[in-house]
C-alpha cells in the first residue's frame, strides 16, 4: 500500500481529463422488444442507419437491416443465447466490416473475418466496410490481361481475362469446385492473390479444399473464407460480401486478385431465409425482390483499374448451382445476365466421362478473346466450330453405317479432340503444353493415332519437345506470340515424333 505515488495518480487523472472531450460520443441504446431465429427487433434506436453494427448485451453483434417508424430490425451474427425482450442494444456508428490486409493470406477465416484455422490472431492492416460501392465506369480499364486457368478446354475456347466475371453454373457432381480450384492451382507464381469464399457447404467439403490447396502450395497466396452449412443465415449472406472486401483491399493496392464464390445460389437461399424472417414479401420462387441486386450489387465491384487508380483488379468466378441443367430458373437467369459469360457443365458429359465436362456450345466468354495470348489465337481458332460441327454430325451419323470420307475424317478429327481436351484434376497445364497440344490437333495430326493413345501420345509429344526443343518452349512461354516458322516447327517434329 506504501508504494502508491499521489502524483502518478495525479497524472493519470490529468490525462483522463484532457482526453475527456475525445471520448466523449452519443452512445445511443435501444432495448430488443422482440428476438426469435436471429432477428432481433430493437426499439429506441432512432438514429440507427441501414447496415450498421449493433451490439448487444451479451457481446454479440448485429446488422441493421430494417428500418421501421418506431423500430430497427437487425440480423445477429451469432448466437442469440443470453438475449431477451428487455435486453439492451448499443449502437457502435460503424458500418459492418472485416479486417483485411496481407496477414490474412494464408488462412481461414469466418465470414467476420476471424481465424477458424487454430493459428492464432490475425494482425490486419486495415478495417473494409462489406458493403462498398463498385468503381465507376471512368475508373475502370477494359479487360486485356489474360487470367490462364490451366484448363485447355477454356483457355482455348472461354478464355477469361483479368477483372472479367466469368459463371460456371451446372448441376450438382459436375465438377463446378474442381474448375475453380484448379484455376487458384494454376495461378502459382502468376502474381495473382485468390480468395475462395464457401458459402453454405459442409464443412468436412471445406476442409477437404483446404487441404488441397495446402499440398499444392496453394494456400501461400490464398484466403479461405468460409461460411458453412451451420452457419446462421445473415452470416452465410455476408460471407461473399467479406471475400470481396478483402479482394478490394489488394486491388486498390494494385494487386490482381482472383475471387471464387461457391455458390451463389446457396446465398441466395441464406438471403431469402433471412428476407422472410425480416418480414419481406416473397416473389418468384419465394425470393424478395431484390434478390438481382443482391448479386449485381456484388459482381460488379469486381474490376480492373486504370493505371491512375493503380491497375489492380478483382476477377470473379461465381459458382451456381442449376437443377436438371435447368438455366432459365430465377437464379441462374440473373446472375448469367450480370456476368461476362458463362463456363456450362452438363451431367451426361461429366458420366459419359468427358472431364471437365464443358458444354461447347452454351458456354461463351464475352470480354476474354481480347486478353487471349496472341499464339492461343492462333493456335485455338477454329476448334469451337470443329467441336459444334462434330456434335451435329454425332447425331446424323449414330444410325447409318456407311460414311463418305469427308464425314469419316471430320468424325474422327472431332473424337480426337474431345479426348485431347480430357484434363485430369489438379494437372494445369503451362502455356505451351496447351499452345503445342492444340497446334498438332488443329492442324489433323493427330488423325492416325488411335483414341486410346491419345492420352499417352499427349504427355509424351510435349515432353519430346521440352526436352529436346527448349528454345521454342522457352520463346512460346516468354513471347506469348507464335509465327509462322515456330508453327511449321511444331508441325514438322510432331510428323516426325508420330513415327
Ligand atoms: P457439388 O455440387 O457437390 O458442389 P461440384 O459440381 O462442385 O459438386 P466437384 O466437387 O468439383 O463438383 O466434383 C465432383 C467429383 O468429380 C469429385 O469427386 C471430383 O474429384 C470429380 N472430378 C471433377 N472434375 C474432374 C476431372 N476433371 N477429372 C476427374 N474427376 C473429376
Ligand atoms: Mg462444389
Amino acid at each position: 500500500m506504501s508504494n502508491i505515488n499521489p502524483n502518478e495518480i495525479i497524472s493519470v487523472l490529468k490525462n483522463e481529463i484532457d482526453d475527456y472531450d475525445r471520448k466523449m460520443v452519443v452512445q445511443e441504446t435501444g432495448t430488443v422488444v422482440q428476438i426469435s431465429d436471429g432477428i432481433a427487433n430493437v426499439y429506441g434506436l432512432n438514429h440507427a442507419m441501414y447496415g450498421e453494427l449493433i451490439e448487444f448485451e451479451n457481446g454479440v453483434r448485429g446488422i441493421v437491416q430494417n428500418i421501421e417508424m418506431k423500430s430497427v430490425g437487425c440480423v445477429l451474427l451469432g448466437t442469440d443465447y443470453g438475449l431477451s425482450e428487455g435486453s439492451k442494444a448499443t449502437r457502435t456508428g460503424k458500418k459492418a466490416g472485416v479486417p483485411v490486409g496481407e496477414a490474412l493470406i494464408g488462412r481461414v477465416v469466418n465470414s467476420l473475418g476471424n481465424p477458424i484455422d487454430g493459428k492464432g490472431a490475425i494482425e490486419a492492416s486495415d478495417y473494409y466496410p462489406i458493403e462498398n460501392e463498385a468503381p465507376g465506369v471512368i475508373d475502370r480499364k477494359s479487360v486485356s490481361v489474360p487470367l490462364q486457368t490451366g484448363i485447355l478446354a477454356i483457355d482455348s475456347m472461354f478464355p477469361i481475362g483479368r477483372g472479367q466475371r466469368e459463371l460456371i453454373i451446372g448441376d450438382r457432381q459436375t465438377g463446378k469446385t474442381s474448375i475453380a480450384i484448379d484455376t487458384i492451382l494454376n495461378q502459382k507464381g502468376q502474381d495473382m492473390i485468390c480468395i475462395y469464399v464457401a458459402i453454405g457447404q459442409k464443412a468436412s467439403t471445406v476442409a477437404k479444399i483446404v487441404s488441397t490447396l495446402t499440398k499444392h502450395g496453394a494456400m501461400d497466396y490464398s484466403i479461405v473464407v468460409s461460411s458453412p452449412a451451420s452457419d446462421p443465415a445473415p452470416l452465410q449472406y455476408i460471407a461473399p460480401y467479406a471475400g470481396t472486401a478483402m479482394a478490394e483491399y489488394f486491388m486498390h493496392q494494385g494487386k490482381d486478385v482472383l475471387i471464387v464464390y461457391d455458390d451463389l445460389s446457396k446465398h441466395a437461399v441464406a438471403y431469402r431465409a433471412m428476407s422472410l424472417l425480416l418480414q419481406r414479401s416473397p416473389g418468384r420462387e419465394a425470393y424478395p425482390g431484390d434478390v438481382f441486386y443482391l448479386h449485381s450489387r456484388l459482381l460488379e465491384r469486381s474490376s480492373r483499374l486504370d493505371e491512375a487508380h493503380g491497375g489492380g483488379s478483382i476477377t470473379a468466378l461465381p459458382i451456381i448451382e442449376t437443377l436438371a441443367g435447368d438455366v432459365s430458373a430465377y437464379i441462374p437467369t440473373n446472375v448469367i445476365s450480370i456476368t461476362d459469360g458463362q463456363i456450362f457443365l452438363e451431367s451426361e458429359l461429366f458420366f459419359s466421362g468427358i472431364r471437365p465436362a464443358v458444354n461447347v456450345g452454351l458456354s461463351v466468354s464475352r470480354v476474354g478473346g481480347a486478353a487471349q495470348t496472341k499464339a492461343m489465337k492462333k493456335v485455338s481458332g477454329s476448334l469451337r466450330i470443329d467441336l459444334a460441327q462434330f456434335r451435329e454430325m454425332e447425331v446424323f451419323t449414330q444410325f447409318s453405317s456407311e460414311l463418305d470420307k469427308s464425314t469419316r475424317e471430320l468424325l474422327d478429327h472431332g473424337n480426337r479432340l474431345v479426348e485431347l481436351l480430357k484434363q485430369p484434376l489438379a494437372k494445369p497445364m503451362s502455356l505451351h503444353e496447351e499452345v503445342i497440344l492444340l497446334c498438332a490437333a488443329t492442324n489433323r495430326l493427330l488423325l492416325n493415332v488411335p483414341i486410346k493413345e491419345i492420352k499417352t501420345f499427349k504427355k509424351e509429344l510435349v515432353e519430346h519437345f521440352e526436352n529436346n526443343y527448349p528454345d521454342l518452349v522457352e520463346e512460346i512461354e516468354t513471347k506469348k506470340a507464335l509465327t509462322e516458322e515456330m508453327i511449321e516447327q511444331i508441325k514438322k517434329v510432331t510428323i516426325e515424333f508420330k513415327k
